[in-house]
């Protein structure tokens, strides 16, 4: 197979990836959950800011033009309220990136305000802040997006354990390049291994996984859409794209994301890196109606109505379902 086009871009990606993710379980370990509520009333916690500050910076070392599209601002940090809050993120970043005073971890977390165009990168730095929160599951997640199209993924999921063997350790990241495979690999490096889509061919044996966090979602119509299917077992629960790479791993099926009213619209960061990694491992996603996922529509994926993924096999079964359920008055 030819090199990848992208192979410069992966290997940084890579990295910074790398970096953030365990800077996050640092974090967690170290100083906790705090944080501070946005707007939205949302959680943000010294990880959001301080993953985010790191990655763009060793993004902006090697591809300055690029934008950088994320979920954080500085805005919070920068007047007198949130001085303790960058005191807390500077020194987290410190064995990191050292050379980040405060006045450039600020301007790093801001390069996130990146405007989408022809090529650029989006991150969500801590995905499942409430999973952070919990102590559940949070991914770092970082794509490469070139003319609306995700051409490289990558999740680093500090929590999540791939195997059943008691005491596996945790940690690894999930990553594909388009037309490539999707691989994971040991969070703090070691061999790669293929990711593949699970085999189920039968919908009332599939493994299906949701939202934790049951405000995110429109509960009934994924009880409907799961009973159309006659699923036999209940479904799991989880924050973040940590479920993409469950799917994208064959531990589980389908994924199910109806939100939680007909007009709310997921963040591109929420579903690019994920998208990619389950298409690459041989699996299928597109939006409650069929349609494929358009990462070109600016920081909202305007023309996607939630998202829906399984291995492939099942995806038919899941789309009738969806319709049947969606249609009744
Ligand atoms: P999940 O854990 O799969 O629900 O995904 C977490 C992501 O959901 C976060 O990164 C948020 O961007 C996004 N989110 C926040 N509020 C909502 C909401 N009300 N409905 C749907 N998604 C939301
Ligand atoms: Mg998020």
């Amino acid at each position: 197979m030819n090199a990848s086009p992208w192979q410069g871009e992966f290997d940084v990606a890579l990295h910074a990836v790398r970096a953030g993710a365990v800077l996050a379980r640092d974090i967690r370990q170290h100083v906790g959950d705090r944080g501070l509520l946005k707007a939205d009333q949302s959680p943000v916690t010294v990880a959001d800011f301080a993953v985010q500050a790191l990655v763009a910076h060793r993004l902006g070392e090697v591809f300055p033009e690029d934008p950088l599209v994320a979920e954080e601002d500085a805005a919070a940090l920068r007047g007198p309220d949130g001085r303790t809050m960058l005191q807390l993120v500077q020194a987290a970043l410190r064995h990191f990136a050292p050379e980040l005073d405060p006045s450039r971890v600020l301007d790093m977390i801001d390069r996130g305000r990146g405007v989408p165009g022809e090529r650029f990168w989006t991150l969500d730095p801590v995905d499942g802040t409430q999973g952070f929160v919990r102590g559940d599951q949070y991914v770092v997640a970082l794509a490469l997006i070139v003319r609306g199209r995700v051409e490289i993924g990558l999740i680093g999921c500090p929590e999540l354990v791939f195997t059943d063997e008691p005491g596996a350790p945790a940690g690894s990241i999930a990553f594909a390049t388009r037309d490539r495979g999707a691989f994971r690999t040991p969070l703090t490096g070691g061999e790669m291994t293929r990711l593949h889509v699970s085999s189920c061919l039968d919908p009332r044996l599939a493994r299906v996984l949701r939202s934790f966090e049951a405000q995110h979602i429109d509960l009934d119509t994924f009880n409907g859409i799961v009973s159309a299917l006659r699923v036999e077992s209940p479904a799991a629960l989880m924050d973040s794209q940590a479920k993409h790479v469950v799917l994208a791993a064959g531990r589980a099926d389908l994924l199910i994301r109806v939100p939680a009213t007909k007009s709310f619209r997921d963040k591109i960061w929420d579903q690019a890196a994920g998208s990619l990694i389950i298409e690459e491992a041989g699996g299928r996603v597109t939006d409650l109606h069929g349609t494929r996922l358009d990462f070109g529509t600016g920081r909202l994926m305007t023309r996607n109505e939630g998202m829906i993924a399984s291995n492939g096999l099942l995806h038919a079964a899941l789309l009738d379902a969806c319709r049947g359920v969606l249609m009744e008055p």
